[in-house]
């Protein structure tokens, strides 16, 4: 195109800029569409706890199952999603579908299931959200201690008074807060404190390779000592094989989530996953390979 433009390097970055917007504008008529069509799933990662090899939480994920291009991960259409106001959408699906999803799981007698949902900043500051939580609440009757929600630091320091407010009240309804991608971020320590926050999840970056980076090792050694200090949970995202598991077990990690244990697995292999009460320790055939 550049050569047929003479070289006009302003024609050509105009066109190609069209080339996008037109793109992404059709992503996100896709995206309307999908939403409509019920194309978008959730698929469930377990939360190993280490002290005993099992789970009963977990994290659900958003797939979009596209018709002929089969299915999409959320880094391919959560911004766009997001930069055009429909993920505010989506996320109303998202909590009544994981709601119902865990009454299903307790009412099978399958345990006391919990799930967690990842939030965006621009959801979780609408004033819709709260609703949205307690709607699904009063809906499916579960123990709101079944519901945990994964906030960024990034989310947090986006609005922080609004956040924290936000955050106060989902803790007085009983739900779990967790901190996700926890070591990326900016919070302070001083900051973190006055969260109400049940759980850090240490973002992979910091798990890949743990055993022969010494920076990474003491970032995971001192979020783990922050939390037990801080009374918070710890769980490492992103453990892949027995090395990194076994360095978490040694530093006191207290739950771990990762593909070493397994992929993020659409709703009936999960169900089976629970109630064959799968132990991802003792048992290397409880692992997942299956997305
Ligand atoms: P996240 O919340 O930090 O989720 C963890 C991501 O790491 C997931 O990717 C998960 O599949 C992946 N993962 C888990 N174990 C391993 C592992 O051992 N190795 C590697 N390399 N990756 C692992 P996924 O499902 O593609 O999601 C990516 C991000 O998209 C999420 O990061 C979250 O920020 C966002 N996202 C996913 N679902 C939703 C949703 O329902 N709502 C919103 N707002 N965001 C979502
Ligand atoms: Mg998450
Ligand atoms: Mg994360
Ligand atoms: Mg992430």
């Amino acid at each position: 195109h550049a050569k047929k433009l003479g070289g006009n390097n302003f024609q050509f970055f105009t066109h190609k800029l069209n080339e996008m917007a037109h793109e992404r504008f059709a992503l996100e008529a896709e995206l309307r569409h999908a939403l409509e069509h019920g194309e978008f799933v959730l698929h469930y990662q377990p939360k190993v706890d280490l002290a005993t090899g099992h789970f009963t939480s977990m994290e659900a994920l958003i797939r979009w199952q596209h018709p002929q291009r089969g299915l999409i991960m959320p880094e391919h259409f959560i911004q766009i999603a997001e930069e055009s106001g429909l993920l505010h959408q989506i996320s109303k699906w998202i909590i009544p579908t994981v709601c119902r999803q865990i009454r299903q799981w307790q009412q099978q007698g399958l345990g006391q299931v919990s799930a967690a949902v990842n939030l965006s900043a621009s959801f979780f500051q609408h004033r819709d959200f709260e609703e949205t939580i307690e709607a699904s609440l009063l809906e499916t009757g579960i123990p709101p201690e079944s519901l945990e929600l994964e906030l960024t630091e990034a989310t947090i320091m986006s609005d922080p008074q609004r956040v924290l407010g936000s955050m106060a009240a989902m803790k007085a309804l009983g739900l779990q807060l967790s901190i996700d991608d926890f070591g990326t971020g900016y919070s302070s320590l001083s900051y973190l404190k006055k969260l109400p926050v049940d759980k850090l999840k240490i973002d992979q970056s910091f798990i890949r390779n743990i055993a022969r980076d010494n920076d990474n090792a003491a970032v995971v050694r001192a979020v783990i000592s922050i939390g037990r200090s801080m009374q918070l949970r710890v769980i490492a995202e992103g453990v892949e094989n027995a090395s990194q598991l076994a360095w978490l077990q040694a530093e006191g990690s207290e739950e771990a989530q990762g593909y070493y244990f397994s992929r993020p697995v659409p709703v009936q292999k999960m169900t089976a996953l629970l109630r064959e009460k799968a132990n991802f320790l003792h048992n290397p055939r409880g692992r997942v390979q299956a997305r």
